[in-house]
């Protein structure tokens, strides 16, 4: 199973973001993007992605699902 964003539930901020700091191999980021509503979006690199799943449980927002 991959994760995915549930992006209403998103608080996409990059310096809170405990997804990013829970995953393992470093496949969550944060990108900037100025047409995005909050300013940026958080991006899963599948090639990077062990399916562990610990951002699912760390996600501050519980916006993360494992599908
Ligand atoms: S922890 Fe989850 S809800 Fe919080 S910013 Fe990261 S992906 Fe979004
Ligand atoms: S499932 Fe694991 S490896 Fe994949 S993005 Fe989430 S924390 Fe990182």
């Amino acid at each position: 199973m991959k994760p995915f964003l549930l992006k209403h539930k998103c608080a996409v901020q990059k310096d809170i973001c405990t997804a990013i700091k829970a995953c393992p191999t470093a496949a969550i980021t944060y990108e900037e993007e100025e047409n995005e509503p909050l300013g940026g979006k958080i991006l899963f690199d599948f090639e990077k992605c062990n399916e562990c799943g610990k951002c699912a449980t760390e996600c501050c927002g519980q916006a993360i699902e494992m599908r």
